[in-house]
C-alpha cells in the first residue's frame, strides 16, 4: 500500500461528500486523528476498517490499497483475481489487484500462492440465519494460527482478522458463488468453495 496514495485519495473522496475528518472518523469508529494521520500520509488504515472505508467512501477496496481514482476496465473490480500478502515482520495483512505491488516495513512484499484446503484446516460450514458460520478445526496458538479469513467474491471481498486464543470461527453473510481464502501463520494461504 502507498501510504500517501491512498491517503490522498481517502481525502479527496471525503471533501466530495463533504465530510469532515471527524465525520468520516465517527462512521468508522475511529478518532479524527486516525484518519487525518492517513491523508497525510502517515500510516494507513487497518485492513479491518477497509470494509467500512470502502463503502462510506464508495471506493473498492483494491483501489483503496492502490491509491488510484476508479476507472471502467471491462475487468474493473474483478475480485478474484486478488492477491493476498502477509508482511513477515509486522504480520500486516494487505491484498492487491493483480498488478499491484505492496511494500510493508521497506520490503516489497510477495503475493501468497494458495492451495486447496488440506482437511487438517478446511472449516466445517452452517448456516445460521443469514449468515454462514465456519469453524477452523486448527489450533490457534501463537506460532500456529488461522490469521485471516477472507470471502471473497467478484464486486466484493470481506476480510476478518483472527487473533491466537481466539476461537478458530468466523460468521460471515451469505453471498453466492464466494470462495473462502484464509490464511495459517505456519501452512500458508488456502482456499476453499462457498
Ligand atoms: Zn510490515
Ligand atoms: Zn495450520
Amino acid at each position: 500500500m502507498d501510504h500517501e496514495k491512498t491517503g490522498a485519495l481517502i481525502a479527496a473522496r471525503r471533501r466530495e461528500l463533504k465530510l469532515t475528518q471527524d465525520q468520516l472518523a465517527e462512521r468508522l469508529g475511529v478518532t479524527g486523528k486516525a484518519v487525518s494521520k492517513w491523508e497525510r500520509g502517515q500510516g494507513c488504515p487497518d485492513v479491518s476498517l477497509l470494509p467500512g472505508l470502502s463503502e462510506t467512501l464508495g471506493i473498492q477496496i483494491e483501489q483503496l490499497l492502490a491509491g488510484a481514482a476508479p476507472v471502467n476496465r471491462p475487468d474493473g473490480g474483478n475480485m478474484k483475481r486478488l492477491r493476498f500478502f502477509v508482511c513477515p515482520q509486522c504480520g500486516g495483512v494487505f491484498t492487491a489487484s493483480k498488478n499491484g505491488e505492496i511494500t510493508c516495513c521497506g520490503r516489497k512484499l510477495e503475493p501468497l500462492a494458495v492451495k486447496e484446503a488440506d482437511e487438517a484446516h478446511a472449516p466445517s460450514v452452517e448456516e445460521i440465519e443469514d449468515d454462514w458460520y465456519l469453524a477452523f478445526p486448527h489450533p490457534m496458538e501463537k506460532d500456529h494460527h488461522i490469521l485471516f479469513a477472507a470471502h471473497l467474491r467478484f464486486d466484493r471481498v470481506m476480510l476478518i482478522r483472527l487473533y491466537p486464543e481466539q476461537d478458530p470461527c468466523v460468521r460471515l453473510p451469505k453471498m453466492p458463488k464466494g470462495e473462502l481464502y484464509f490464511y495459517c501463520t505456519r501452512d500458508g494461504l488456502m482456499k476453499i468453495k462457498l
